[in-house]
């Protein structure tokens, strides 16, 4: 297959903001891919090369980026700067080299398959070691070379990851149904596996190898990180037991670091959240998970709380901030040791237990593991009765842990991966009182700062995430609650994530000064949400014309480093928000 089908598709994506053409695109891409490339050419479309929790640094810096254009083209590093600064884009900046250049020497037209695109990429990543930045350097240099300006602009966005297509996930996957799957309708059983799975291209693979029958036949794989159940949240135990049909299992909600454990063979493999290996972090946790898993292979959910030393007492999530580090390790391990609260089973005895109720998780669960002073289950009550939640409620907040989470019973109580839904529902101290929820928005743009912020950013433009379009949408402006060291410390680590022009996936009416990759996500407590014609979040659900927005908004101090963009708080989370508000004040 050729390299050129592919940025030819790329070019037509990029002309549109539609979905929908969008997907047409490519469903069209995907029937003229060979089976044995789908899973490459769809991590490509991504910008990738692998799925995201394969722990191989895909990027390069735009220092290295710089010396293969100029390798490639003969432009002097100067030339290449200066035209950078002009076009923002270093994609473009090549493209337009390698025209003049062709113009100039007769390019040869000689085509470049993916395979080849995709080998060279794959080698130019894995060098490693003395003298990798030299063979990283020729790799590239070479491919480009022997690449189309078009072709080039593509391989040298993907590598420097700029590609931003504005392709979300789930984009990928109603094309892949429609595509190979018969039809839209294929999309839930592809998010599934994809969901179980987490990685894209093996699920086009099998969608295109083995049809729809081979999708349904997918199951947990050990080493490919599940993504995570999530909650719902209501604000009384009334509502909860109601929703629950009168009794479920309550947790402790711990206020720490969620961590799926995958024990394979004896070795155990850590995934985050947002589902990076993160194995590395913690070493003292493996030996623990080695020891008090009872069973060779397994995979478990837990939640990693800092613990003080002296008293044993929980500590808040920040503290475990210390733990994220790739060096030191050791030291940060002493200084910040953990405790390890597991509260799910997703896999043992070569079973996907994914697909059992969470009462024979949980029973399976007690079963595979050796309780100790670091290692137990999550704390937990059967409960049908209010005034029991309510004690379970106190007693987890008095030691420390954010409130509970309830969990249903019923037969139906699957692990519901990468869904937020009803089957959990999360009762968090902060509801009690009004109006004090926290949500979780991603940084999409900034404004400069004026008299004391000058030289910082005065506020910055947060966004929800609109899960069914795969977009963030404005919900408020941020500009209080920002220490003097968090002002020195967010214009440097959103330096990194800065765009040239709004994000293809972000959809804003209002203008900033300065625009994101949203990829950041903070914590921000706000005091109302009102109806706004200028903010995008849930634009037309309650009103027409109507937004909705964020107002007095503060951020925490939370760097909420553990979630990804789509981690964030959703538009349709918002818009609960909102309705129970107008709720609460209907009550008042
Ligand atoms: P929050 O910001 O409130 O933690 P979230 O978006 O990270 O929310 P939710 O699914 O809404 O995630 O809430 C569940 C979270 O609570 C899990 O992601 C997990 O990290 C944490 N947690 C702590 N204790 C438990 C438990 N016993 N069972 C399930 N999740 C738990």
């Amino acid at each position: 297959m050729e390299f050129s089908l592919i940025a030819d598709c790329y070019e037509k994506i990029e002309s549109t903001t539609k979905r929908l053409e969008m997907t047409q695109y490519l469903v069209e891409l995907f029937k003229i891919t060979p089976a044995e490339m789908v899973d490459k050419v769809v991590y490509l479309t991504q910008g990738k090369l692998y799925p995201d929790f394969v722990d191989v640094q895909t990027g390069i810096a735009e220092k290295l980026a710089i010396q293969v254009v100029g390798k490639a083209t003969g432009r002097s590093e100067r030339d290449i700067r200066g035209e950078l600064a002009k076009t923002g884009d270093i994609g473009e900046t090549v493209q337009g080299f390698m025209t003049r250049k062709a113009q100039s020497t007769l390019f040869d037209g000689a085509s470049l398959t993916v395979k080849t695109v995709y080998d060279q990429l794959d080698k130019a990543a894995r060098a490693a070691g003395s003298g990798s930045m030299e063979r990283k350097l020729s790799l590239l240099a070479g491919l480009l070379t022997s690449a189309s300006p078009k072709e080039a602009k593509y391989i040298i966005r993907i590598v420097t990851g700029n590609l931003r297509l504005g392709i979300a996930d789930m984009t990928v996957l109603d094309a892949l149904a429609i595509a190979y799957g018969g039809g839209k309708e294929a999309r839930a059983p592809l998010e599934r596996a994809y969901n179980i799975s987490s990685d894209l291209g093996r699920v086009a693979k099998i969608v295109t190898e083995q049809g729809l029958g081979g999708v349904q036949r997918f199951r947990v794989i050990l080493g490919n990180p599940i993504r995570p159940m999530l909650a719902e949240r209501l604000g009384s135990p009334e509502e909860i037991l109601e929703k629950l049909n009168g009794k479920c299992m309550a947790e402790f909600k711990y206020d720490g670091e969620r961590v799926q454990a995958h024990k394979k063979n004896g070795g155990v493999t850590l995934f985050s959240r947002r589902l990076e290996n993160i194995t590395t972090q913690y070493p003292d946790a493996i030996e623990l998970f080695k020891e008090h898993i009872r069973v060779k292979n397994a995979i478990v959910e837990a939640e990693f709380v800092a613990v003080d030393e002296n008293t044993g007492e929980l500590k808040p999530f920040q503290e475990l901030m210390h733990r994220r580090r790739k060096y030191g390790v050791k030291e940060a391990m002493k200084k910040h040791p953990v405790s390890i609260f597991i509260f799910d089973l997703l896999y043992a005895d070569k079973r996907d237990y994914t697909l059992e109720p969470y009462p024979v998780r949980h029973e399976k669960l007690k079963h595979i593991i050796t309780q100790g002073d670091r290692v137990t289950t999550a704390e937990f009550l059967a409960v049908d009765n209010v005034a029991d939640l309510e004690r379970f409620f106190e007693k987890a907040v008095e030691i420390g842990c954010e409130g509970l989470i309830c969990k249903s019973i019923a037969q139906d109580s699957l692990y519901q991966a990468g869904a937020r839904g009803w089957m959990w529902i999360k009762y968090k101290r902060e509801y009690k009182s009004e109006m004090s929820d926290t949500v979780d928005l991603v940084v999409i743009g900034a404004y400069h700062g004026r008299g004391k912020r000058a030289g910082t950013y005065g506020a910055l433009l947060l966004a929800a995430y609109n899960r069914d379009d795969g977009v963030f949408e404005t919900v408020t402006k941020c500009g209080t609650g920002f220490t003097d060291e968090d002002l020195e410390r967010i214009p440097k680590m959103m330096k990194k994530h800065r765009v040239p022009q709004k994000h293809p996936r972000v959809h804003s009416m209002l203008d900033a000064d300065v625009w994101f990759k949203p990829e950041v996500v903070l914590e921000v407590l706000g005091s109302e949400i009102t109806l706004s014609p200028i903010h995008t979040c849930a634009m037309n659900s309650i009103r027409e014309g109507s937004g909705l927005a964020i107002r007095f908004p503060r951020f925490t101090g939370n760097y909420r480093l553990d979630k990804s963009a789509e981690d964030s708080t959703s538009n349709e989370e918002i818009t609960k928000m909102y309705r129970n508000q107008l709720k609460k004040m209907s009550e008042s």
